[in-house]
């Protein structure tokens, strides 16, 4: 199997297939569009009599964000939601640490709010010392300015998700190609809607476990399967509270996602709405793995065509993300009007949103 890009379209809040969703801006490139998204989606176009708004001008904020190299020498804030935002200040992950490697360095996106550094840092070290967990390999974290994306992830925007490699790191140090190259396993089995036990252990359950111990993980998102495991492998304990911040979603079977709340100090940060009260074991779960469960010798979801949405502008972003893009002397400001406009004719031969890995993004 291969795996892909390791990303999360996570965009939200999650969780049940019917509970939810808030804000996102859909999946990301991927097409997993949590259930209540879709409802949302599919109301959108009905056209009514509202005035269409003017049509924004500018590139898409996903080529801007995506083409800043470095981050805003700023104070360190996240600014606006996870699916909408951008990143000042942001901090990297170090390629290589006691206790992870960074994937996909070609990607760049081993950036993030400080805060989430030192969790992905800090959770590392404590699973590597307390769970037998040899060591994290980490896929995305955010863009050195945040912001949209232009392969995968809805979310990702603020700095503030972090996706986690499901496979256990190896006792050596890859090479740049390898971390390109090296696909991620995939925890399920042939049905799609459990685990696969020859891959999945109670390591994984004790990762899980921990990463959801800390007080800044508001949300962690697993697959269906996963969260069934969980669930099932936890079944006497007496301490499972944890579990409640661990939710089911679309794609996360190769990498779970981590998301941390908005940090002290990120005045313009829009917090997510609260989870549901339960552990997420009961109805929510049953419903997710008959949406997950493979219907039809078609696995794979039809192309949607979300490839052709041309994406947000950055007016359409934060105010303060303007000043996080200009910061600096990369370049990055913004084309004014009318180069903007030229370059927004040619958006459509935009890079489509299919990941370099052939990912469709989860
Ligand atoms: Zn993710």
């Amino acid at each position: 199997m291969r795996l892909i890009g390791l990303c999360c379209a996570l965009a939200v809040a999650v969780i049940a297939p019917g509970a939810l969703l808030a804000q996102d801006g859909g999946q990301d490139a991927s097409k997993s569009v949590a259930p209540k998204v879709m409802v949302a989606a599919a109301k959108k176009p009905v056209p009514s009599k509202k005035k269409v708004a003017a049509k924004p001008a500018g590139p898409p904020a996903k080529e801007l964000f995506g083409a800043a190299r470095t981050p805003a020498a700023m104070a360190a804030r996240s600014i606006g939601f996870y699916a909408k935002g951008c990143l000042a200040g942001a901090a990297a992950l170090p390629i290589d640490g006691v206790a992870w490697q960074a994937m996909r360095l070609s990607r760049n996106r081993n950036w993030g709010h400080p805060a989430l550094i030192a969790l992905v840092e800090k959770l590392a070290t404590d699973a590597r010392e307390h769970d037998g967990w040899p060591g994290l390999l980490i896929g995305d974290l955010s863009q050195p300015r945040g912001g949209p994306m232009l392969t995968g992830h809805a979310s990702h925007q603020v700095g503030l998700d972090a996706d986690i490699w499901l496979t256990p790191m190896p006792d050596r140090r890859l090479t740049e190609k390898e971390r390109e190259d090296l696909s991620a396993t995939s925890m399920l089995a042939e049905d799609k809607v459990s685990v696969d036990p020859k891959v999945w252990t109670n390591a994984h359950v004790r990762l899980l476990k921990r990463a959801a111990s800390y007080p800044s993980v508001e949300r962690i998102f697993v697959h269906p399967a996963i969260k069934k495991a969980l669930c099932e492998a936890t079944a006497k304990d007496s301490e499972r509270a944890w579990l409640h911040k661990v939710r089911a979603y679309w794609g996360h079977y190769y990498h779970f996602h981590v998301r941390i709340g908005c940090p002290k100090g990120s005045t313009n940060c829009e917090a997510q709405p609260p989870l549901p009260s339960d552990d997420g074991c009961g109805k929510e779960l049953t419903d997710w793995l008959a949406l997950v469960k493979p219907k039809t010798p078609s696995p794979v979801k039809p192309g949607t065509p979300a490839v052709s949405k041309p994406g947000i502008t950055l007016d359409q972003l934060p105010s303060d993300c303007r000043a996080v893009l200009a910061n600096g002397s990369e370049g990055l400001i913004p084309a004014p009007p009318l180069a903007a406009k030229a370059a927004a004719g040619s958006k459509t031969a935009t890079p489509a949103k299919v990941d370099k890995n052939g990912a469709t993004t989860k």
